[in-house]
């Protein structure tokens, strides 16, 4: 089954204008794309090229100019808010962890949200499911007195990882999200996604520029230029990648 189809997705931005002349910049242009379930897929490009576009896209958070989508098998199309169980379906995990926290809110608190909402949970049963959130990314129940300003950077990406896999999520996007996490955190939190993969068969599209981890954790790469997808195998990074290509990320390679 397919958690989410991209069918001929385009979208423009219109940049200036204000001055200037405007001018329109066709970000993506023509955009087919499935993920399965259980799949986990790359997606690296260079910056500027479109893939937080067509992360957004996906979570249905922004409406392409044309184009469908669908999530969980509904089209989504234009919808401005999502059907519940189709919000809850889809999480993500954005790079700027400060930025993605409501710095007035406890860790505690922010876990708990989509906990309330979705899953109706209170009282103890509440506290024993953020407990045990904050312990699966390696922090402590006792972090969820902590408000976002007392965490480090890494620290509070780890919150906000816990937040996206509170409600059970069917596909998580991690939009550079895991990069700047430090080695063994690292490895433990995509341990912790790999055993959830193997027990939920949930997916995940990683946007990084880190080919390591395309090559190590995705069954499926593709890299974004010009508005369009180019497929490559994350075993053959070396051979199938053309140089040109190669030399506009950034980053870690290899
Ligand atoms: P990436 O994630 O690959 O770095 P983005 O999807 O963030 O790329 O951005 C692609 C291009 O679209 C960039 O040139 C960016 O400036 C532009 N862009 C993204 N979002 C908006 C927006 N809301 N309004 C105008 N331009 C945007
Ligand atoms: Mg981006």
């Amino acid at each position: 089954m397919n958690v989410i189809e991209l069918r001929d997705i385009h979208r423009t931005y219109r940049r200036g204008g204000f001055f200037g002349k405007a001018e329109w910049l066709h970000v993506l242009r023509g955009i087919d794309l499935d993920l399965r379930q259980g799949e986990s897929l790359g997606l690296v490009g260079r910056s500027g090229s479109g893939k937080s576009t067509l992360g957004r896209i996906m979570l249905g958070l922004e409406s392409p100019d044309s184009g469908t989508v669908r999530i969980m098998g509904r089209e989504t199309t234009g919808m401005r808010t999502l059907p519940p169980d189709v919000r809850r379906a889809v999480q993500v995990v954005f790079q700027d962890a400060i930025g993605s926290c409501n710095p007035r809110l406890t860790a505690g608190e922010i876990i708990a949200e989509p906990l309330r909402n979705f899953d109706r949970l209170s009282g103890t049963a509440l506290r024993q499911r953020v407990a045990e959130l904050l312990e699966q990314v390696g922090l402590s129940p006792d972090d969820a007195g902590k408000l976002p300003g007392r965490f480090s950077g890494g620290q509070l990406q780890r919150v906000c990882i816990a937040r996206a896999l509170a409600p059970r999520p069917r596909v998580i996007v991690l939009d550079e999200a895991v990069s700047s996490l430090d080695m063994l955190v690292q490895a433990r939190i995509l341990d912790l996604l790999e055993d959830l993969r193997r027990e939920h068969d949930t997916a995940y599209l990683f946007v990084t520029h880190d080919l390591r981890l395309v090559r190590r954790f995705c069954d499926r790469a593709f890299i974004m230029a010009d508005g369009v997808l180019e497929s490559f195998a994350p075993s053959n990074i070396h051979t199938e990648f053309a140089p040109a290509a190669l030399s506009e990320l950034s980053g870690a390679l290899l």
